[in-house]
């Protein structure tokens, strides 16, 4: 069965199309700057990049485009649009009625667009997504994949906050947790690595956007953003968790609304409010080379991620794995050196060889002594679109 993955976001689109259940990839694509006009389509197969550019200006237009290169005799991957059977669509915010994966009808898109208002910049771009989806592949049956569903399994004491209750209960507001897709599918790579029946498990999802997740014997425990996706961890923008009293004080010194002070807080802060960067590397170059405030933004990263983790192994009461995933998580053995050091009260102990090699597959980095398993896994959300819309048809 041939599935089409669609994580479609404001101005960009990205898909993927699997063979299942062989999780096979077939190919994939890149629609950016939908909207502007120097607004491209990357598609890859194999060793083959194509790059087309022309003004796109909505995502129909993207995705029929799209729809032109899988169709193309020389290097598409199917003969017409019915080829494909199942659209697995990536949607971020399930609220609190979707726990699971579900066949889309016309109740689920009203339901997704009632949650606007808790994810502004993602749900309305799923649903265009979706409904780009349906007219292009009207024979195919359309998968909406959460990634809030994988939190649901939070206990109350874990995801509710300590404010007045009929006001969290009149208006749902509560840790709802983000990144599930790709805590789940890593999660459950490291399960298979441990092969345990009971396992303790904090996966560190640490991309543009971090969080970290307590995951025990397969279910999410606990999770470090929240009704947004601002706090726990400090991110390329986002400043993670940070005093409440601040956001008065700054409105009263600059004068400025609580739209202002967010926008602050998701996109002027974290590692580029503490050093006018963004990215790891340079950060981490420039803190090579001595650069101070990079070394500071740094070691408060990394002493945030352990406090995390030692906050989570004490409501888990034990750890048996440590995950590194996504672009940071995956890539960068200076991170995992920072956060895995002077760690030997609670069992982690890395290996500085392992963590220096180029990392590719599911690997562990853990020493010989160390207690805590630490394992590099490469997540990958679209594959895990492609099968739980896959269980979703055939079960
Ligand atoms: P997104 O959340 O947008 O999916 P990614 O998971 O792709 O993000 O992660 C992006 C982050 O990964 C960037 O901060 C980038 O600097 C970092 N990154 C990618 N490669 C490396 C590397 N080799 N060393 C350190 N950081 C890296």
């Amino acid at each position: 069965m041939k599935i089409l993955v669609i994580n479609s976001g404001s101005s960009s689109l990205k898909f993927k199309v699997y063979n299942m259940p062989e999780e096979k990839m077939l190919c994939s694509g890149l629609i950016e700057r939908i909207g502007e006009k120097t607004s491209r389509l990357i598609y890859k197969k194999e060793d083959l990049e194509l790059i087309h550019e022309e003004s796109i200006e909505s995502h129909e237009k993207g995705l029929t485009i799209a729809v032109r290169f899988l169709m193309n005799k020389e290097y598409g991957v199917i003969s017409s649009a019915k080829d494909i059977m199942t659209v697995g669509h990536r949607v971020v915010h399930g609220g609190r009625d979707f726990f699971d994966t579900v066949e889309i009808d016309e109740k689920v898109k009203f339901d997704i667009e009632r949650l606007f208002s808790l994810a502004p910049l993602h749900n309305p771009a799923n649903l265009t997504g979706i409904e780009v989806a349906e007219q292009l592949f009207p024979h195919a049956k359309q998968i909406a994949v959460f990634d809030t569903s994988f939190h649901q399994t939070m206990p109350e004491k874990a995801y509710l906050y300590a404010l007045p209750k009929d006001m969290s209960e009149k208006y749902a507001i509560r840790n709802y947790g983000f990144h599930g897709t790709s805590h789940k599918y890593v999660s459950e790579i490291a399960q298979k690595m441990l092969n345990k029946k009971d396992s303790k498990i904090i996966s560190l999802h640490l991309g543009n956007g971090c969080s970290v997740t307590a995951i025990e014997n397969g279910k999410s425990l606990d999770h470090s953003l929240g009704f947004g996706p601002a706090t726990g961890l400090i991110m390329g923008t986002r400043s993670g968790d940070i005093d409440h009293s601040i956001l008065p004080f700054i409105s009263k010194q600059y004068g400025i609304s609580i739209d202002e002070i967010e926008d602050i807080l998701n996109k002027k802060s974290g590692m580029l409010g503490l050093t006018g960067k963004t990215d790891m590397r340079d950060i981490v170059d420039a803190a090579e080379q001595g650069n101070k405030d990079c070394q500071l933004a740094l070691s408060m990263n990394a002493y945030r991620i352990q406090k995390y983790i030692g906050a989570y192994t004490a409501a888990m009461n034990g750890l048996d794995a440590l995950i590194f995933t996504a672009g940071i998580g995956e890539n960068s053995a200076y991170i995992r050196n920072e956060v895995c050091k002077n760690m030997t009260y609670l069992g982690i102990e890395i290996d500085e060889f392992k963590n220096n090699r180029k990392i590719v597959s599911p690997v562990d980095i853990s020493n010989s002594v160390s207690k805590v398993r630490i394992f590099v896994i490469p997540t990958n959300e679209e594959l895990e679109i492609a099968k739980q819309s896959y269980n979703t048809m055939t079960n």
